[in-house]
């Protein structure tokens, strides 16, 4: 804990506690399918299939001693070219865990799990990004995982849990006649819970691919399809300015080396272009050293449109209310802050319009139960 701003901060900013972080209805922008199988449900799904783990099943997150675990040949669709240790070495575990999703039941069980647990943290609407080229055991069958994906959603809505719909996200080494075909089918359709174009994986790898993907994200936009981007990780300013003026981003996914760039940070404002931060994640991958070095706060300061998220929450080995309470705590937010992040997060997400205004109504209500408690609390001080 770095915590200059802690030890500053009057106690009463001192950060939100979990039951607080769990009651903002809020939603979540920037998480991955992926990065939302659970532990249980490697075990299970292995056990199934007769497949053997890769390490002991009680250390299987520890992304650092699986940087170099050698996985089968067939099972590296999504990490063309990837190398060792890093976000490479990340993105080639979620391969090798989502080669375990073999059938539509499988696919639609993890589904349900993944927004139970959104459920859990007080998550009531997700835009879940999908890159089907993890999932190798679906190859020339995408669309049916992703199908399988939604009626495991659609069971978990009827339930009373987290809406989710779908982002299908591009790999950056797929080509461009690979990505305008992904989208002519997704808008033929039937694509059930698919709202969103997005492309994910490593910049660093693959370098710029804007231009490569202009003309799958101009059909998407045409179409009426969202567009959220990976960019500003694992490449600088450049990359989320491709990701503006090129593929027509509405959400730029991390996107915190804007920060590097005043013009960038104007037009994102000035567009009203949000982005899906991630701290936690960027300080398990190294893209800054702690959370003194983050820039969320200057974001914040700014006056982008800064929401707060998990990316991989299940191998970072956390939950969104858990990362709302230490980055609050870090940086020393209290409630109003935050339920400004719950308000963000809402009007960030490709939730239909009625959904939003219905969680609107649940924050303030929330809020104003919140603080009414604070008060009581500290008149009987
Ligand atoms: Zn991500």
């Amino acid at each position: 804990m770095t915590g200059s701003s802690l030890t500053s901060a009057p106690a009463e900013t001192l950060g939100i506690d979990i039951a607080t972080a769990r009651a903002l209805p809020k939603a979540e922008v920037h998480v991955h399918l992926e990065g939302g199988l659970a532990l249980a449900d490697l075990l299970w799904l292995a056990k199934e299939n007769g497949e053997s783990l890769p390490g002991p099943a009680a250390t299987l997150f520890d992304v650092s001693t699986h940087t170099d675990f050698e996985m089968p040949e067939e099972t590296t669709g999504g990490g063309d070219g990837v190398g060792t240790g890093g976000l490479s070495g990340f993105l080639r575990f979620l391969d090798w865990q989502c080669g375990l999703v073999r059938t539509p039941d499988q696919a639609a069980r993890v589904a349900y799990a993944f927004a139970a647990r959104q459920s859990s943290s007080g998550v009531r609407y997700t835009d879940a990004i999908v890159n089907p080229t993890h999932w190798h055991g679906w190859r020339g069958k995408e669309h049916d995982l992703m199908a399988a994906i939604a009626a495991g959603l659609a069971e978990a809505e009827q339930d009373g849990l987290c809406v989710v719909n779908l982002a299908w996200s591009l790999l950056r080494s797929q080509t461009a006649t690979e990505a305008r075909e992904i989208v002519e089918r997704i808008v033929a359709g039937p694509s059930p819970r698919i709202v969103a174009l997005s492309v994910d994986g490593d910049e660093k790898v693959a370098g710029r691919t804007g231009e490569k993907f202009s003309e799958a994200f101009t059909l998407a936009r045409d179409a009426g399809l969202h567009r959220t981007v990976h960019a500003g990780e694992s490449s600088g300013p450049e990359g989320v300015w491709d990701a503006v003026d090129l593929l027509h981003a509405e959400r730029i996914d991390h996107g915190v080396r804007a920060i590097e760039d005043p013009a960038l940070i104007e037009r994102l404002i000035s567009d009203g272009i949000a982005l899906g931060v991630c701290p936690r994640s960027n300080l398990t991958l190294g893209v800054y050293d702690g959370w003194a070095s983050h820039p969320l706060p200057a974001l914040l300061d700014a006056g982008v449109l800064v929401t707060l998220n998990t990316d991989d929450p299940e191998p970072l080995g956390t939950t969104l209310a858990h990362d709302w309470v230490e980055t609050s705590a870090h940086f020393g937010w209290g409630l109003d802050v935050m339920a400004g992040f719950a308000a963000r997060s809402i009007d960030a997400s490709f939730a239909d319009d009625s959904l939003k205004a219905a969680l609107h109504a649940d924050l303030s209500e929330t809020v104003a139960t919140a603080r009414a408690k604070q008060k009581s609390t500290e008149m009987a001080r």
